[in-house]
């Protein structure tokens, strides 16, 4: 797990929980709860440069409250 400090998470917005920003194979990321497992849609990129961008965008939509919430999958 990789921890970037230059941008700020909010709570979920599910339960209040934390979130944090989880990078997979190398080629997307997303931001998940630590709690109640609520996650954003994953973002891919290919480069150093899309990858900040990625994850300013989960980052963004973490923080407007746009997640999903896993019911019966997984
Ligand atoms: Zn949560």
């Amino acid at each position: 797990m990789e921890i970037n400090p230059n941008f700020v998470l909010e709570d979920c917005p599910i339960c209040r929980g934390s979130g944090f920003v989880v990078h997979e194979g190398g080629w997307n990321v997303q931001v998940e709860c630590s709690d109640c497992s609520a996650h954003t849609v994953y973002v891919e990129y290919s480069n150093e440069k899309e990858k900040a961008e990625a994850e300013k965008q989960v980052v963004m939509l973490w923080n407007m409250g746009k997640v999903l919430k896993q019911d019966s999958m997984g």
